[in-house]
C-alpha cells in the first residue's frame, strides 16, 4: 500500500491537500457511520495510517526516503507492529488529531461531526472516557541509538485521586444524579425533522453532580502527578521514530482505560559518521599519492578500528563497502554496512623541494595516467568534429 495512493494524492501534495484528502475519506469510512462494516474499518485504518505519516514532515521524509518500515519502530509495551498501525485505537486517535480534538479523547469531535455526546456511557449513565494520550521527546546520542539505552522520563499525568478513589466526592452521599438530564448525561432537542442530542449543560455529560467535592482533587476525581517512567529504547532507532508506552497517558474517567504515552526519538548527529537508513557513511580523507599508489588504512567503526586496503589508482568519491559494520536494524534484522567514501585532498603548503618533485612528476605525466581527463579530451574532440568546417 502506497500512502499517497491511499489518499488519492501525488507525491508533491501540500500539507493542506493531505489534510483535506484525509478528512474527506476519514469521514466516509468512520466506524460510527459504518457500524459493523469490516471493509470500511480496514479502509479507515489505512487512510489514518497514511495521514499519520504524510501529515508529519519528518515522518513523510523518512517514508519518501526509506519506505514504510522506517517510520514505525515497534517497541515498548504493545507497540504498533512493524510497518503500520496496530489497532483501531491508533486510527481513531489520528482522526481526533486531524479534526482538532486533541488530547481530550472522545468528546469534542463527535459533538461537532456526528452530533453525539462526549465520551461513552456504560450502563446506568456512568460517564466513562479513556484518558488522554501524552507525547514526550527523548534526545539520545548517536552511540546510544546504536546500542540501545534505557532512559528515564518525567511525565506529568492525571492520576486517579487517592483521597476519593476517583469519585470526586468527599463522601458517597456527595454524589447526586443530575436533575436536568436524570443521569443520562445528554439532553435532546428537536429542530425541524431532527432530534439532536448534546451534552447536558448542568453536568457536562457526567450524568451526576457532586455536592460535596473532595478537597484533594476539587471534585475532579483526578490529580496531576509527576512520575518517572523508564523507557527502553531499542538499538537502531532513528530521529522521527516513536515508541508507544501503552497505559502511560492520563488515567481514564469513570473507570475508563488510561491513554498512552508516545515517546518521539531524536538522535544527535555524529562528528564522523553519517546515517543512511541502516548504513553508515564515512568520508575518508587521503593524499593523492596514497590513492595513486594504494595503501592500507585504519578506519573507525562503531565496534572499534578496522583495516581497509585502498587499491592502486583509487579515484575520488570511490565508495568501499565494509559489510555488517553499519547500524543495527531496529526490527532486529541484522546490521547495515559501513560505506567508506574516499575524499582525495590536493596537497597544500608545498615546500620548494616538494614543488620541484611535483614539477618533475608532472612532466612525465601522460593521458594514460589520468583516465577521466583522457575521456574528457575524447568527448571534446567529437564535440568539435560535429561542427561543419
Ligand atoms: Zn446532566
Ligand atoms: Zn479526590
Amino acid at each position: 500500500m502506497d500512502y499517497y495512493e491511499t489518499l488519492g494524492l501525488n507525491k508533491g501534495a501540500t500539507q493542506d491537500e493531505v489534510k483535506k484528502a484525509y478528512r474527506k475519506m476519514a469521514l466516509k469510512y468512520h466506524p460510527d457511520k459504518n457500524s459493523g462494516d469490516s471493509e470500511a474499518e480496514a479502509k479507515f485504518k489505512e487512510v489514518s495510517e497514511a495521514y499519520e505519516v504524510l501529515s508529519d514532515p519528518k515522518k513523510r521524509e523518512m517514508y519518501d526516503r526509506y519506505g514504510k518500515e522506517s517510520v514505525f519502530a515497534g517497541a515498548g509495551g504493545g507497540a504498533a507492529g512493524p510497518g503500520g498501525f496496530g489497532s483501531m485505537d491508533d486510527a481513531l486517535r489520528t482522526f481526533m488529531d486531524a479534526f482538532g480534538g486533541g488530547g481530550g479523547g472522545g468528546g469534542s469531535i463527535f459533538e461537532t461531526l456526528f452530533g453525539g455526546g462526549g465520551g461513552g456511557f456504560a450502563g446506568g449513565g456512568n460517564y466513562v472516557q479513556q484518558g488522554a494520550n501524552k507525547k514526550a521527546t527523548i534526545r539520545i546520542s548517536f552511540t546510544e541509538a546504536a546500542n540501545g539505552v534505557e532512559k528515564e522520563l518525567a511525565v506529568t499525568r492525571l492520576m486517579n485521586c487517592s483521597t476519593c478513589s476517583g469519585r470526586g466526592a468527599a463522601t458517597s452521599d456527595g454524589i447526586r444524579t443530575c436533575s436536568q438530564c436524570n443521569g443520562a448525561g445528554q439532553v435532546f432537542q428537536t429542530r425541524g425533522f431532527f432530534s439532536m442530542s448534546s451534552p447536558c449543560p448542568q453536568c457536562h455529560g457526567a450524568g451526576q453532580t457532586i455536592t460535596d467535592p473532595c478537597k484533594e482533587c476539587k471534585g475532579q476525581g483526578r490529580v496531576r502527578e509527576k512520575q518517572h517512567v523508564k523507557v527502553q529504547i531499542p538499538a537502531g532507532v532513528d530521529t522521527g521514530m516513536r515508541l508507544k508506552m501503552s497505559g502511560y497517558g492520563d488515567e481514564g474517567e469513570g473507570g475508563g482505560p488510561p491513554g498512552d504515552l508516545y515517546v518521539f526519538i531524536e538522535v544527535d548527529s555524529h562528528p564522523i559518521f553519517e546515517r543512511e537508513g541502516d548504513d553508515l557513511l564515512l568520508d575518508l580523507p587521503m593524499g593523492f599519492s596514497e590513492a595513486a599508489l594504494g595503501s592500507k588504512k585504519e578506519i573507525p567503526t562503531l565496534s572499534g578500528p578496522c583495516r581497509l586496503s585502498i587499491p592502486e589508482g583509487t579515484q575520488p568519491g570511490k565508495v568501499f563497502r565494509v559489510r555488517g559494520k553499519g547500524f543495527p536494524n531496529v526490527h532486529g534484522r541484522g546490521r547495515g554496512d559501513l560505506l567508506v567514501r574516499v575524499a582525495i585532498e590536493t596537497p597544500t603548503h608545498l615546500t620548494e623541494k616538494q614543488k620541484e618533485m611535483l614539477r618533475a612528476f608532472g612532466e612525465t605525466e601522460g593521458v594514460d595516467n589520468l583516465p577521466r581527463k583522457k575521456g574528457f579530451m575524447d568527448k571534446i574532440k567529437s564535440f568539435f568534429s560535429d561542427f561543419p568546417s
